[in-house]
């Protein structure tokens, strides 16, 4: 049995370690499979993003690794692509003479506020209340519905394989008591983009970042048996920013996504993505 993660962090974004700390730390915790997935840079400066300067260098770590550990781990080198409205996607020029072993495409911003300023989601909860208070006049149901259009848009626009922390908006709204996870209009918003992915043959991952600290999983554990029913191909991540979270939350996600029903879940195997079976315990040797 072995562990695999696709979804991580290191000093070349807002990783808190170098890339080889995270392989030691992957291989010493039995992991197989191991993808780097900085975020990619923006048109503009942040806190968290690569540089497009660093890229090369990001490049050339990956592959001394990969050579130095070949016989222990797989590495796999990609990147954690924001999609913002009318500025990012993975269409952006930057992308264009470069190769990759997969991208995932996330979320983290919504709308602008002001001049390369846009509003996060995923940032502290005072700023994401100020956001949607200017944005959006404190209507969470506006928010979200921009939050679910901008993922169909992102999964429209495609030229990823994985859709990355999928309702990561419910980090935020569901502190506010008039939002109710369970209301019939937020449940078929969800639904209708996870037919979108399913339609467009990508990758969802169970994202397992908050399962330690809050409980939860990104998609939240209530949408599991819906995307089991409409069959998407699903894989657990940890999005991990410090070394010593490379598996962190997976034995629970994958007991629980086991109790659901889930038979496989998507690895590279030979450089193509394949379903390999798995329990509580982790994935199956082939
Ligand atoms: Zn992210
Ligand atoms: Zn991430």
């Amino acid at each position: 049995m072995y562990w695999s993660n696709y979804h991580s962090h290191c000093i070349f974004c807002d990783g808190r370690s170098s890339m080889e700390d995270f392989v030691k730390f992957a291989i010493a915790k039995n992991v197989r499979k191991y993808g780097f997935s900085s975020h990619a840079p923006l048109p503009f400066l942040t806190k968290w993003t690569m540089l497009e300067d660093d890229f090369a260098d990001y490049q050339t770590e990956f592959f001394r690794l990969k050579r130095k550990y070949e016989n222990v781990i797989e590495l796999y080198f990609g990147l954690e692509v924001d999609y913002i409205d009318n500025c990012s996607n993975v269409h952006n020029t930057f992308f264009e003479d470069k190769i990759f072993d997969y991208l995932i495409g996330s979320i983290h911003y919504l709308d602008k506020l002001s001049e390369n300023n846009y509003w996060t989601i995923d940032g502290d909860f005072k700023e994401f209340d100020k956001g949607l208070n200017i944005l959006y006049g404190g209507d969470i149901r506006l928010a979200v519905n921009r939050f679910y259009e901008i993922s169909s848009l992102m999964i429209q626009n495609g030229g990823f394989d994985i859709v990355g922390h999928f309702d990561k908006i419910s980090l935020h709204i569901s502190h506010y008591k008039n939002f109710n996870p369970n209301d019939k209009w937020y449940e078929n918003l969800v639904g209708e983009v996870l037919q979108l992915i399913k339609e467009k043959g990508m990758i969802l991952e169970i994202n397992t970042k908050s399962m330690t600290e809050k409980g939860i999983t990104y998609p939240h554990r209530q949408f599991y048996s819906l995307i089991k029913q409409l069959d998407i191909p699903i894989m657990v991540n940890s999005d991990c920013h410090y070394p010593t979270n490379v598996i962190d939350g997976f034995e629970a996600t994958y007991k629980d996504l086991k109790a659901t029903g889930f038979k496989t879940l998507q690895q590279i195997v030979k450089g193509k993505w394949q379903g390999v079976e798995f329990n509580e315990k982790g994935l199956f040797e082939q």
